[in-house]
């Protein structure tokens, strides 16, 4: 089983803290759709006729694309690959976008999950990230799009916001609450160089969180979350059991997927491709029947590291016995003394050969696991 993500570069405004790649003129939009299409014909023989299990529209913000755009996208799916029955199909979407007409073009060409960017339910909070939606049209999207039946819904949040107090995060998280959303992303906001904010930081205009702040942030969240039911199944990621995001889960448990669009990745257990990052270079190289991508062979040290890094995020946690088999790698017997040192620091459990972090362990999951690297 494998995955589809599609990267749909286009935004009505630039967030100030953002370094995806997107582009705010939207001229090319349809023709990229239109390569986006080609594309999948072009690279139908990466999954080797694996059935299509989860399909993603990323961004950038998806929900700018029209019916007949989507329409496009899920033809030329459905012309090259096998589609599992069940398959999950999300759409990230701005708040703005979701009108009740454009819920029900999602849901008539078969989105079943939506992603929506709410970031924040503070009205001054989101002039301050310039998001370009409001509070009010977060709450009533989201009613809407239960209305029309779509109710597998995720929300991103972003905590460890400069002046952003304690108590507005909580107020934050309880408005969010009363919306019962099956998913929860809580992201902690980090500060980009070549972002406003990054801007803003080198002329110091901007002053990023401390880290001791960040991490009563960081478990204000996950309190909160954990009481009202919700699994903490990811650093990021919350949901209500049985609606973990299938596709993400499939990126932390390293399944294969094709990544379409400028900036895509994609992955096939041996090799990592990226789609060039440019809206003009990337139409006009499909034009001419060529995915602009760059190859990278993964070492066995490489997928020794990414594996560390996800699993170690994850409630499965990493699986000393997976890393013997798959990868011929004793990570206990390499590293006893450090895993001593925090197994009596109380940062991480061993169970039955697998290490989960412990609540204390979460707050340094990528500093753990980049001790763990093998260097190659
Ligand atoms: S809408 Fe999303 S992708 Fe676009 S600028 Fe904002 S955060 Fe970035």
């Amino acid at each position: 089983m494998a995955g589809l993500y599609f990267h749909i570069p286009f935004c009505k405004q630039a967030c100030h803290y953002c370094d995806f790649h997107f582009s705010t003129n939207q001229t090319l939009k349809q023709e990229l759709v239109n390569q986006l299409s080609e594309e999948l014909t072009l690279q139908k023989d990466y999954l080797q006729g694996e059935p299509i299990e989860t399909i993603y529209l990323g961004g950038g913000t998806p929900s700018l694309l029209t019916a007949q755009e989507l329409e496009t996208l899920f033809t030329s799916i459905h012309k090259n690959y096998r589609v599992a029955s069940g398959v999950e199909v999300t759409v990230e979407a701005n708040p703005d976008d979701l009108t009740p007409k454009k819920l029900s073009e999602l849901k008539s060409t078969g989105v079943n999950r939506l992603s929506i960017g709410i970031q924040s339910f503070d009205e001054r909070v989101l002039k301050f990230l310039n998001r370009s939606h409001t509070a009010t049209e977060a709450l009533k999207c989201v009613e809407a799009a239960h209305q029309v039946g779509i109710n597998n819904i995720s929300i991103d949040l972003i905590y460890s916001i400069p002046d952003q107090n304690e108590e507005s995060l909580q107020k934050n998280l309880a408005t969010a609450l009363t919306l019962h959303p099956k998913h929860i992303s809580a992201y902690s906001l980090t500060v980009e160089e070549k972002t406003v904010f990054g801007r803003w930081a080198s002329k110091g205009k901007l002053h990023a969180v401390e880290e001791d702040q960040s991490a009563r942030q960081f478990e204000l969240v996950m309190d909160l979350l954990t009481q009202h039911g919700y699994q903490h199944y990811e650093i990021s990621n919350y949901c209500l059991p049985g609606f973990q995001s299938k596709h993400n889960t499939s990126y932390w448990k390293g399944k294969t997927y094709l990544g379409l669009g400028p900036s895509a990745h994609s992955y096939n257990g041996t090799t990592r491709q990226f789609n060039i990052p440019n809206n003009h270079h990337y139409i006009k190289s499909i034009q001419k029947g060529i995915v602009p991508f760059e190859r990278e062979e993964l070492t066995n040290e490489n997928k020794i590291n990414e594996y560390l890094l996800t699993s170690l995020r994850t409630e499965w946690g990493c699986s000393l016995y997976f890393l013997e088999e798959k990868f011929g790698y004793d990570l206990a017997t390499h590293n006893k003394p450090y895993l001593n040192q925090l197994l009596s620091n109380n940062l991480i459990e061993l169970n039955r050969g697998t290490i989960m972090l412990t609540r204390a362990g979460k707050l340094l999951a990528d500093r753990i696991a980049s001790d763990l690297f093998v260097s190659s």
